[in-house]
Order: C-alpha cells, then structure tokens, then sequence
C-alpha cells in the first residue's frame, strides 16, 4: 500500500488537492482501492472508492474535501479482501474524537488482538488490521494522543508504517524494524509524510528525512515533536522495496530505488555465462536493472517489449478466457528487435512462473532464437507475512522446483537467478535489510497457526 499525509496550519493550503497528487505519484503501491480524509481544524470529511486514484476522485469530489490536514491511502490487500468496506483510510469517532488512520504494511498477530478486543466488548466493521490499531489507540483514552499511539504499537506484531490525523493533528510512525518506508518532507510551511519520497517530487516539496525505525513524529500547532518505540533487536527493511516495489525516483533509507536497481543488474551481468545479441527489460521495473546489465555486460540495450499503461488491473478480471489473454493486452513485443536475435530478458523476479512463462513465449513468436532469463533477486521460496504479496507458499515455483526445472516450466533456455551474497553487494553499505522470502530468516516472528495456515 501507499500511504500519504500533509499537515500545515495555513488555511489556504488544499489539503485534498496536495493528497490527490501524492497517493497518484504512489499508485504503483495499490491499485484496489484510494482514499482520503481531510480536516479543516473542526470539520473531518472523507472520500473513498474501490479503483485508481484517477477513477476515485474527480474535481467535484476534491472540491468537497475541504481542509488544511489530510491523509490517503492506495490499497494492496494482504490481510482482508478487496471490498469496498477495507478500503482506507479508517475514520471512526472514538474516545479521542474523530480519528483516521491509514497503514502501509501487515501485522502478523491481527486475529489474537482482535479477539482480545473483541473479548473486552469491542465490535468490527472490516476485516483489516488498521481496525485493530484504531481499537488499540481508542483503549488508552486517558493518554494524549501521541502516548495512546505510543502503548498500541507496543502490543503490534508485524510491520507497520502508519499515517494517523485528529482533526488537528497528524501523526506518522514507522515500526521498529522499518520493514516498509516512510519520509518526511515539507512545501513551504507544510509537513508532508509519505511511503516513497517521489511522492514530493510530484507536489513540488522538498524531502527532509526518513521517518526512523520505532520513530513516532507529532505534527500539530506546536511544530514537530518525535518520539521513540523501544528498539528492535535489528532493522529489517524490506528488500523487495528496492527490487521491485518502489519506484526507481524513491530514495529509500538513503538509497535511491534506480541506482540499487542499476547494481543489481550489473552484479547479474558477472554470473551471466552466454552469448547474446540484445538485453531487453519487462517494463517497467526491468528497465533500470537492464540498463546496468548492458552497461556491464557490453550486450546492446534495447526495447523488446512494450506496455500498455493504460490497462487497469480490473479490466482484466472479467473471466479466464480474458485473464490468459493478460500478458497480451499488457505487453506487446517489437518484432524487428527480437527477430532471429539471442535475446537476454531482465525481470525482477519469477513469483508462480506463469507471467514469465508467458513471456518468454510471446518473445519466441516474435522471433527470438534464444531467450535467457536473468532475474535481479534470488529464488523466491518463503511467503512474504509483512505486507507484500509473495502469496502462499505452494504457489511460490521456487519453494518445490529447481532452477533447472523452473526454467524449463517457463520455457527459457537459460535462467540465471542473482544469489543473495550478489544482491547485498548491489545494496551495500546498506545493513539491516529483510531477506526472509529468499531465505526463511524471518526477522519477526511468525505466529504457529499464521505459518501453518500459509505453508498449507
Ligand atoms: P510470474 O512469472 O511469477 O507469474 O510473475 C512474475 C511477475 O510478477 C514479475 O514480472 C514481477 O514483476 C511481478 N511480481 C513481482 N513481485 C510480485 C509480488 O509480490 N506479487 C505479485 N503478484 N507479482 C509480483
Ligand atoms: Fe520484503 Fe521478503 Fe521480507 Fe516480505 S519477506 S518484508 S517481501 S524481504
């Protein structure tokens, strides 16, 4: 998910507006579902809707949203179906007024506090864990807000970048192990908190930090205040933020998503053992990590695939017939760059198989003599339980096939996967990151029911 936030005290600032841009600079981290809720210092309003923020808002609906503090959300269900209900930000009137809340990330230990509040009279209306952090925070109803938050996320398992707004105040927090990200940036005398720092690029604000791990920052009248969650034994950001889920323009935890992407590729240019005419990227995320790998490798870089941006991902639910056309209407190949070559084909990273499957097949019809599979991450052989949606584990190829045999269920005539040691050298210096879908180290652990449910 992607989450957004904008706090200022001038009355003139459109907090609606400055929200609509940045969760559609984010739209790459959910497509389900957008939304916002503003606050003009008195008056709370909210909007949202299943679909792209594009679809979601119009200028009637933004007029209507009136107020100087707001926060959004673009959805990316992991935990609670894709309903409207789930849909977020959460507003709800409750001990400390009117709340909202909007999380990035996925708890691991949802269904025990659930039950635990639902023991001690509390009633749900979705099935997400943001209603369980808006019950725990609602729990402390003598503390001030920041305190409130402060002992909720005490009982929190999981990851968690949360944006959270009274209706005159916004609070960020980020959890104690930083898995998903989140930053700090200001445009004139307004605070803006967002999930990738592209998010100011688009809004014209200027990025400060990163929000720390177990960092928790205040924003209201009195400026920004920060405080601190006891420390995690180790951070683990997630490194599937720099594969393949932020955006190449992001600067994470002082990295920037581009070069990283550019690193890995040229680190899979050395295990690359062929011959090869062309190296072409599935766009979009395929493209910075190709363009390392042809600077390394001496292969000419080119464009073999093209993608239709402007296909939804609802549009292609309809029915299985129209879902095996998928990659078809997503992806078109350029014949006259693919005719009679040696084509090595970059993607970040081979999930069930079948997208790269796929693929490789519509390159082969478009001429292609040999198509080599270079991949910018390790095999993917353990679910992912902190937000990302690696799905369960039997339908991981990597968790049950070998390399040989998943390169012959895609199709390829070779497949090169980048090892783990390789990916940290792209990433270095940078320590404390999260592996566990490669390996199975998981950094926070994992409920017995929750990993027998998904090992299933
Ligand atoms: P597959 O070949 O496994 O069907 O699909 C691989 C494609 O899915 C890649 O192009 C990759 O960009 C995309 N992908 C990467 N990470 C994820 C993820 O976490 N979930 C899903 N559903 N797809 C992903
Ligand atoms: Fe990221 Fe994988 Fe860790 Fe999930 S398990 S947080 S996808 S590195």
């Amino acid at each position: 998910c992607g989450i957004f936030g904008v706090y200022s005290n001038d009355e003139d600032c459109n907090a609606a507006a400055l929200t609509y841009l940045g969760l559609y600079a984010l739209q790459h981290r959910g497509q389900e579902s957008a939304g916002m809720v503003v606050s003009d210092g008195t008056h709370v309003s909210v909007h949202k809707n299943m679909g792209l923020v594009s679809n979601v808002f119009n200028r009637d609906i933004l007029d209507g949203l009136r107020g100087r503090i707001g926060i959004g959300h673009v959805r990316y269900s992991t935990t609670g179906s894709s309903l409207l209900a789930n849909a977020q930000p959460l507003l709800a009137r409750c001990s400390k007024g009117m709340l909202a809340v909007a999380h990035n990330g996925n708890l691991v230990n949802t269904e025990d506090l659930r039950k635990e509040l639902e023991n001690g009279g509390s009633v749900f209306q979705t099935s997400t864990d943001t209603e369980v952090i808006m019950n725990l925070v609602a729990r402390h109803s003598r503390e001030n807000l920041a305190d409130a938050i402060l002992k909720a996320a005490q009982s929190l398992k999981g990851s968690y970048s949360l944006v959270i707004m009274s209706k005159d105040a916004l609070i960020g927090l980020r959890d104690p192990y930083g898995v998903r990200p989140m930053c700090l940036g200001k445009l004139a005398d307004a605070y803006i908190l967002a999930s990738e720092s592209c998010a100011f690029s688009s809004i014209g604000a200027r990025f400060i930090r990163d929000i720390q791990p177990g960092e928790l920052v205040m924003i209201d009248r009195d400026g920004l205040r920060s405080y601190h969650l006891p420390p995690a034994p180790s951070q683990a950001i997630c490194i599937f933020e720099y594969i393949y889920f932020a955006r190449p323009d992001s600067n994470i935890d002082g990295l920037n998503v581009h070069m990283a992407r550019k690193a890995m590729g040229r680190e899979l240019a050395k295990l690359f053992q062929h011959e090869a005419d062309v190296v072409i990227p599935v766009p979009d995320t395929g493209l910075s990590t190709a363009i390392g790998f042809a600077e390394a490798s001496g292969i000419p870089y080119d464009i073999g695939l093209i993608k239709n941006t402007y296909v939804g991902r609802t549009f292609i639910q309809p029915n299985q017939a129209l879902r095996d056309m998928g990659v078809r209407i997503k992806l078109n190949p350029v014949e006259s760059v693919l005719q009679g070559k040696r084509v090595v084909i970059i993607d970040d990273t081979i999930v069930r198989g079948t997208t790269s499957g796929k693929i490789i097949h519509l390159l082969r019809e478009a001429g292609a003599k040999e198509v080599h599979m270079c991949v910018s991450a390790p095999p993917i052989t353990h679910p992912c339980y902190y937000g990302i949606d690696t799905s369960v584990r039997k339908e991981l190829i990597a968790s049950s096939h070998s390399v040989e045999e998943i390169r012959r269920f895609i199709g390829a005539d070779s497949l090169n996967y980048l090892s783990l040691e390789a990916l940290y050298r792209a990433v270095e210096p940078k320590e404390g990151l999260c592996v566990a879908c490669f390996n199975g180290n998981y950094p926070i652990t994992i409920p017995q029911e929750e990993s027998r449910d998904k090992f299933l």
